[in-house]
């Protein structure tokens, strides 16, 4: 019985998050599996309100993930597959493609390497080229050399996980949104899940199988099922600016920095996004609330729970100098702005008109280990993923396939029965 003396609701299967993952999850279960009873809790009103909805809109290509990683291999079946789908889904994109570009003899050795991953990685259509061919893509971009991938892409992930959604809704998903899950308990052949809902009041279903996909709170539910787990999701906001629209022709498709090969994130980059707005960013800076959008959003419990962190102060002593200028470039536009007139000269100040953001999800190991990788760790009846960063939009196809394999190679997956469903209104 829920607390307020409603029949409990029983499914084979629950999904914790209704982001890109998640959606993708659901769906993919009940692909294989028609008729599966399946429930997506969702802690926002609206679907896909966190990483999924804050972030560059690119459908990469595969280029920067360690050969064998399963970000390589997610990511180059992953792009093939996206594009299929929005063709199949009537969603719009574009493979407009992008530029990596190394403006001196140190950024091309750091070039030639991303060149050697892209290739030993499969990436269709990847070029090396020179000044002349550069000026021809982007003519506003000074460069030495640079990567040219023409099937990188652009796409609203928003969009592509709405229509995961539908798909789900379609194959008899229930999708409950306003449901913070705030505990998991196990017993012999269930999971017991309780949820809060908007009003306060406090909810339980139980499911035979649990998958949780919490991106920034990824940890969290992790440890409500093993407590020894110590591996925690440091947020990192990156802030955008948009490109004024009468300067935005400065940026025909994408033009990436060479990243440095220590960080996992890319850098500051210009992007077309599909509604033809063109956008700067994102920096990455340690954010002070997992949710925290703004520069001064604080959540004091959150922001001690970094602080206190022994990973976290390992990865400050090895990054401080990093870190210290992505937060000076944060904090002073015009030192964004330099960022950017390294390769693209022509943008000024006045020429960055509006600001929004997003927060990564970044998981950091005690010894201060960031997580390079895709991670998703499994329980007895619980899987959780512990780390989903980019391209994981990009892979979401794949990494669904991923976890509905294991979850079937492990013999978990729940043979469709028939339960009395009674799910709280
Ligand atoms: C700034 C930025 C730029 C990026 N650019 C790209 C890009 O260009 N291309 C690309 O492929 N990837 C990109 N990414 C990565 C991509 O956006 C993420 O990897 C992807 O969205 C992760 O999806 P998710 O479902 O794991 O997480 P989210 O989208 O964060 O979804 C997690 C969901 O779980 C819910 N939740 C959390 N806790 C609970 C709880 N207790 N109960 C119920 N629900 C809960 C949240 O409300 C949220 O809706 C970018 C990410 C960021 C932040």
């Amino acid at each position: 019985m829920t607390p307020d003396g409603n029949h409990t609701s029983v499914f084979d299967v629950a999904v914790v998050g209704g982001g890109i993952v998640g959606l993708a999850t659901a769906r993919e279960f009940l692909k294989r599996q028609p008729g599966l009873r399946l429930a997506i809790l969702e802690k926002e009103t609206l679907l896909a309100q966190h990483q999924t909805g804050h972030n560059s809109g690119v459908i990469h290509a595969g280029i920067y993930y360690a050969p064998g990683s399963l970000k390589a291999r997610a990511c180059v079946t992953g792009r093939a597959e996206i594009v299929e789908y929005c063709k199949e889904k009537g969603i719009r994109y574009e493979l407009c493609g992008k530029l990596i570009v190394a403006l001196n003899e140190a950024e091309v050795e750091r070039l030639m390497s991303l060149y050697a991953r892209a290739q030993a990685n499969g990436v269709p259509g990847v070029q090396l080229i020179n000044r002349d061919r550069i000026q021809e893509i982007e003519p506003a971009v000074i460069g030495h050399k640079a990567i040219w991938s023409p099937n990188t892409g652009i796409v609203d992930w928003g969009e592509v996980a709405r229509a995961y959604a539908a798909d789900a809704l379609n194959g008899g998903a229930v999708i409950t949104t306003g449901a913070r899950v705030v505990s998991m308990v196990n017993s012999e052949d269930e999971t017991r899940i309780g949820y809060v809902q908007e009003d306060g009041r406090e909810r339980e279903i139980r499911a035979r199988l649990v998958v949780t996909c919490a991106g920034l709170y990824s940890d969290h539910l992790a440890r409500m099922t093993e407590s020894e787990s110590t591996t925690r999701i440091i947020p990192f906001r990156g802030s955008y600016y948009q490109i004024a629209p009468q300067k935005s022709d400065i940026c025909r498709g994408m033009i990436y920095p060479v990243p440095d090969p220590t960080f996992p994130f890319l850098g500051i980059h210009l992007t077309r996004h599909i509604d033809g707005t063109v956008w700067a960013g994102p920096n990455a800076v340690l954010a002070f609330r997992r949710e925290g959008y703004r520069r001064w959003d604080i959540f004091l419990p959150e922001l001690l729970e970094t602080l206190t962190y022994p990973g976290f102060w390992k990865l400050a002593i090895r990054y401080w100098k990093t870190g210290i200028k992505e937060m000076y470039r944060d904090y002073l536009k015009g030192a964004y702005v330099n960022e950017l007139r390294r390769y693209t000269p022509e943008i000024k100040g006045e020429d960055l008109v509006a600001e929004k953001s997003g927060v990564r999800a970044q998981a950091l190991e005690r010894d201060g280990t960031m997580v390079d990788d895709f991670m998703i760790r499994h329980g007895s009846r619980v899987v959780h993923v512990l780390n989903a960063p980019s391209p994981a939009a990009t892979s979401s196809l794949v990494i669904a396939r991923m976890i509905v394999d294991s979850i079937e190679q492990n013999g978990l997956i729940p043979q469709v029965r028939r339960l009395s469903v009674n799910f709280p209104n």
